[in-house]
């Protein structure tokens, strides 16, 4: 590898599960450091983190992590760590049994388990807690367990597949700062969440996904930027009769392009999504339409930022 090539680089990676698509033409290069990916549940945070530790064959496309592929090369794969959303840990065994087995099912000699068991519980700062049964640990506290396992691996590339589900304050202010640390210590650090605050608190460096499709990679300031311009959101509508709501619509301040769909439907774009699902009632009922549905199948990614900016309390 040449010291200018990324550590971590995908081309034009596609993957179904079957007829579902779990993502869709996605590219994109990691060096070391923090890199958020924020997307609604579902978009492909988790199958993007099995393509790049090699549990996964895309379809389509290219991986490579540290110079080699992770699926064909368990060399390669070796020094990935995967953090899973889900827990894998024995509620019966202590925190530090835990971690133990698990280094022992990575194949190290058991005296060696059980050193990087404690170093795990060092660095993850948990080692008063360690003989207790994990089954009375704090869901903050399993999180922190299982980054306990990435932190004593000194792994070069660890993906954390939303690591703050469920954390409550006093633990999520220590795993941020665990996180933190393998950024500076010059891991490539990949962080998924559905919650974009969270990753704000890591990161500057984004990807947003939202169904298998990657909206937009860099800098989060400059995707915000881009966002500030009206961005024209699109709106689909199944009414009975849609014309007296069209001429009702088109009075909107908001509302720019208006499209009726045969007899029953129509569609409209808006710049002030938030203000066309206020007014929309009123309207409905002004004209006395029946609306038999209301969606928007419009994934921008503004419409995705408003997902996953929780309770709207950061303005775009
Ligand atoms: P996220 O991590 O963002 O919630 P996932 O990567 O888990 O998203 O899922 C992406 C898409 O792939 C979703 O539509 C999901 O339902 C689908 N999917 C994920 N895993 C499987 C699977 N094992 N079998 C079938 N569909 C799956």
């Amino acid at each position: 590898m040449t010291p200018a090539a990324p550590a971590v680089r995908i081309d034009a990676v596609t993957v179904f599960y079957g007829e579902v698509v779990g993502l869709s033409q996605v590219s994109l290069e990691l060096s070391p450091g923090i890199v958020g990916i924020v997307g609604p549940n579902g978009s492909g945070k988790t199958t993007l983190m099995r393509v790049l530790v090699g549990l996964l064959q895309p379809r389509e496309g290219h991986v490579q992590v540290l110079g080699g592929s992770p699926f064909a090369d368990a060399e390669v794969r070796a020094q990935i760590t995967l953090v899973p959303a889900s827990e894998n840990f024995y509620p019966n065994l202590s925190g530090r049994k835990n971690l133990e087995v698990a280094f022992l099912a990575q194949g190290l000699p058991r005296a060696e388990a059980r050193a990087r068991a404690e170093l795990g519980l060092e660095r993850i700062g948990l080692v008063a807690d360690g003989p207790r049964h994990y089954g009375t640990w704090s869901r903050g506290m399993r999180q922190r367990l299982k980054l306990g396992l990435a932190l004593a691996n000194d792994s070069p590339v660890v993906l954390l597949d939303e690591p703050f589900l469920g954390v409550d304050p006093p633990n999520r202010h220590a795993l941020r700062e665990h996180i933190l640390a393998l950024g500076n210590a010059g891991k490539v650090v990949l962080v998924s969440s559905h919650i974009l605050h969270e990753i704000e608190a890591l990161t500057d460096r984004v990807g947003v996904l939202a169904n298998g499709r990657l909206l937009g990679f860099g800098r989060l300031d400059q995707l915000l930027s881009e966002l500030r311009d009206d961005h024209p959101h699109r709106i689909r509508l199944r009414v009975d009769a849609p014309r007296p709501l069209a001429v009702e619509l088109l009075s909107l301040e908001h509302v720019r392009e208006l499209r009726i769909l045969g007899e029953d439907s129509l569609e409209f774009t808006t710049v002030k999504p938030d203000e066309a699902y206020r007014d929309l009632p009123a309207v409905v009922v002004r004209t006395g339409a029946v609306v038999r549905d209301v969606r928007s199948d419009d994934h921008s990614l503004e419409n995705v930022f408003r997902e996953v900016t929780a309770s709207g309390s950061r303005r775009l």
